[in-house]
This record gives structure tokens, sequence and C-alpha cells, in this order.
């Protein structure tokens, strides 16, 4: 059974982010990678074998918030921990995914990457559904470019 905790912050009379709390070692955690700036921990659902979030120490809400430094230590990290994690479990795949805002299913306002393995056998479905008869990439695209 998932466990979610909510701990209260004395000083800011809030409750405190579960990642945060984690990251100050409050509450329990499968820790795979810590240095100054970035921690990863095993995601408590395990979604696949391996189920790895990574994330900065500094709470960000989310990838539109962390500074590119702090955005660019992340990343590096979950390059490295990913080829581990896929020659661990000998998987064949995976999916990096960030979940920003709650419309795209956030559920945690700390900003986190996902590492999810993939293997053959595992129940995931990741499906884009074809809308380009709605669309004029043409404009799509001009709308964009005004604003780059
Ligand atoms: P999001 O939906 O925000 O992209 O992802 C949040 C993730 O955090 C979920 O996959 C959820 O399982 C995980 N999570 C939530 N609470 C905890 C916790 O206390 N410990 C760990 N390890 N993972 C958690
Ligand atoms: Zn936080």
């Amino acid at each position: 059974m998932i466990k979610f905790y909510k701990i209260k912050d004395k000083k800011r009379g809030v409750n405190m982010c579960v990642f945060c709390n984690i990251i100050e070692g409050n509450i329990p955690s499968a820790k795979i990678y810590e240095d100054d700036d970035v921690l990863a921990i095993l995601d408590i659902s395990q979604a696949t074998k391996g189920h790895t979030l990574v994330m900065p120490k500094k709470h960000y809400e989310n990838i539109l918030q962390i500074p590119e430094d702090d955005y660019i230590k992340v990343m590096s990290k979950v390059k490295k921990i990913a080829q581990v994690i896929l020659k661990v479990f000998d998987a064949k795949g995976l999916n990096i995914l960030n979940n920003c805002n709650e419309v795209s299913g956030q559920t945690v306002m700390h900003f986190h990457v996902h590492i999810i393995p993939r293997y053959n056998t595992d129940d995931i479905q990741i499906k884009f559904t074809d809308h380009s008869s709605q669309y004029n990439l043409e404009d799509i695209k001009n709308q964009i470019l005004k604003q780059m």
C-alpha cells in the first residue's frame, strides 16, 4: 500500500512539500543518488521496476520555475542514472517524464523528473492521439515564432 506523508512545518505553520521533507530526512526514502544539489529516490509507486525520481534539493515548483543552472544539474544526473538503471534491470527502454502543473498530472509541486524503465511485459501506456486535421502547422509555428 502506498503511504503518503504530510508533515507540519512548525516554523511556517504549513504542510511542507513531501519532497522537501524527504530531502531534509524527515521522511524515509530509498535514495539512489545524492550530491549537494540533486537527489534521486525510488518512486514509491514503482510504475515499473526501478522507477526513479530525480529532483533539485532546492524547492522549485516546476520546470518553469527552476533556474537553468539547477535544471542542467538535474538533467545531467537524469541521463547518468537512466543509463545505470537500464543496465541493472536489463530494461528495453525508458520514458523520461516531467509533469508540469496539475493539468498534466503533477501531484507533488516540487520539480522532479521521472525515469521509468520500460520492459516488454510492462503495462504502461502513453498514447498520443492524432489531431492533425484540426490544426494548421504553419499557423502554430508562426504564433510560437512571434514570441521566440
Ligand atoms: P507527479 O505526479 O507529481 O509527476 O509525481 C509524483 C510522484 O511522487 C508519484 O509518482 C508518486 O508515486 C511519488 N510520491 C509521492 N509521495 C511519495 C513519497 O512519500 N515517497 C516517494 N518515494 N515517492 C512519492
Ligand atoms: Zn519541496
